[in-house]
């Protein structure tokens, strides 16, 4: 087989935008480049799409849901279509993995095997579930007769973050489309590239034209669409301040529905009864360097019992220092590149902050000794200890592969405390051989999921999602993604 990068080098990078069915030339003269994370070149060029491309993916979506092209083909004709949808991104896993690789930065390793396995698994269940959702008779008196059914809502714009542009994609496209509705999808600027080949498989599955549009562009394609008269509804997965952008988009134009997931800062509370601390380590370590921290519900701050902190941060530490970036085209590269320059220096910066608001580092190399591809934006793992309360450091989301350890004095209430001094709610964990402690612990933090001496396991059947500055309006995955995507309609009978 030949290697990831004569792959790479041969493959076909899609750029054009894919409106009505096709790969068309957009209206705009304006580009803009996306930068490879791995050296820093260009991979490929884009059309920002303006207005006016925007315009015909919209006009596109309507009229595909307006003349019931697909919301009218029975839910197993549907199905058919996502589960032929699912199995041609079986066939095309290594290309879709190698785009988001060059995007992105995220080790082929893992694209090939979670980014874009995953695709399919969500299309695959969503497909599952067309045929299988029931609507309700309400228990009326004996003189009615009313139903409650859902209906599509229409033209859904999805806005989809850099971080896991297929994964997060997918959760949006499995359940708008089994409900019928038309969708756009927004990708990042740093990561078009396997969305625009995602469509293209999609209308090769047969989905009708003009179901599934996809716009390259940077931030202002984003509000084009949230702000559009004729888009009606949002569902967008990105920063908080961008969240509330879109929101007031919505507010000024149509008031279309918005969902938003968005930040996190979430804990990982360890009591000095933790049944097993390697199996901690394990998983705090994975939990906040995995995808090099860029997670919105990565375990991003570790609160410990005082007693065991040492211990547990010295474990961590290890399991850090053996994962050092590598080349995200070798196959056995773990941790690969941060997504771009930009976001480097935004992490950079707040380890200087560390500094200046007094945590000590007990793990992370300098910057200029991890460098496996020249020109390339690479950090090592790093861990930040002692960090003072209320330090920025210990609240703000970073998104990298930064910890920050908040020792605690052992009792739950302390513990429940420190792990939600956050404005976030997306996740959490607590480590402890004390069912009760650990039930008690779980009900306390203030989050969207709670794992029990575990973290970041789970399959799609379950949401996802957050509370307080984390999001509102829903939840992506599960069968509650539905709501998001669907209006519910009363029929009352008098008889
Ligand atoms: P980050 O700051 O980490 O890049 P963003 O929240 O800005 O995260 O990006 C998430 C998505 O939102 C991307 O697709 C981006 O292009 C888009 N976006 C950025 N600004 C806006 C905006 N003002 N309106 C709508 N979408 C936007």
């Amino acid at each position: 087989m030949p290697s990831w990068f004569d792959r790479a080098a041969a493959l076909d990078l899609p750029t054009r935008p894919f409106i009505d069915g096709r790969s068309v030339a957009a209206h705009t003269d304006t580009t803009f480049d996306s930068v490879g994370p791995r050296d820093g070149r260009v991979v490929a060029s884009f059309p920002a799409c303006g207005s006016d491309d925007v315009d015909r993916a919209v006009r596109a979506g309507r009229a595909a849901f307006d003349d019931g092209r697909w919301r009218d083909l029975a839910p197993a004709g549907r199905k058919h279509v996502l589960l032929r949808f699912a199995e041609l991104v079986e066939q095309h896993r290594d290309e879709l993995a190698l785009l988001e690789t060059l995007d992105t930065g995220k080790p082929i390793g893992d694209t090939t095997s979670v980014d874009a396995p995953s695709v399919a698994t969500t299309l695959r269940w969503y497909a599952e579930v067309a045929d299988k959702l029931y609507g309700e008779v309400a228990p009326t008196g004996p003189d009615a007769l009313a139903t409650i059914t859902r209906e599509p809502v229409g033209v859904v714009a999805a806005i989809v973050p850099w971080n896991y542009p297929l994964i997060i994609t997918a959760w949006k496209l499995g359940p708008a489309l089994i409900t019928g509705n038309s969708v756009i999808v927004k990708p990042a600027e740093q990561s078009p590239m396997a969305t625009l080949r995602l469509a293209a498989l999609a209308a090769e599955a047969g989905l009708p034209d003009g179901v599934l549009n996809v716009l390259p562009g940077e931030g202002a394609t984003g509000a084009w669409l949230a702000g559009h008269a004729d888009v009606d509804k949002l569902t967008f997965t990105g920063s908080t301040a961008t969240g509330r952008k879109v929101l007031e988009a919505s507010a000024a134009s149509n008031l279309k529905g918005v969902s938003l997931e968005l930040g996190g800062k979430s804990p990982q509370v360890v009591f000095a009864d933790a049944p097993d601390l390697d199996a901690a380590a394990e998983a705090i370590a994975w939990g906040i360097f995995y995808n090099q921290g860029q997670t919105c519900h990565a375990g991003s701050r570790l609160v410990v019992d005082e007693r065991i902190a040492d211990e547990l941060v010295a474990k961590v530490s290890e399991l850090g220092a053996g994962l050092l970036p590598g080349d995200p085209l070798e196959a056995g590269t773990q941790l690969g590149a941060m997504v771009s320059r930009e976001q480097l220096e935004r992490v950079v910066g707040y380890l200087e902050l560390a500094e200046a608001e007094g945590a000590t580092r007990p793990l992370g190399e300098p910057r200029e000794a991890v460098a496996p591809v020249a020109g390339g934006c690479y950090l090592a793992p790093t861990v930040l200890d002692h960090v003072p309360e209320g330090a920025r450091i210990g609240r703000e989301e970073i998104f990298g592969p930064v910890l920050s350890v908040h020792r605690f004095d052992g009792s739950e209430a302390e513990a429940v405390r420190i792990a939600n001094a956050t404005e976030y709610g997306l996740a959490g964990a607590v480590w402890s051989a004390d069912h009760g402690r650990a039930e008690r612990v779980a009900r306390g933090i203030r989050a969207g999921a709670v794992y029990i001496n575990s973290f970041d396991v789970g399959d799609i059947t379950v949401p996802h999602g957050g509370y307080g500055s984390s999001g509102f309006g829903g939840r992506d995955k599960s069968l509650h993604a539905v709501d998001q995507y669907t209006e519910l309609k009363t029929t009352w009978r008098q008889l």
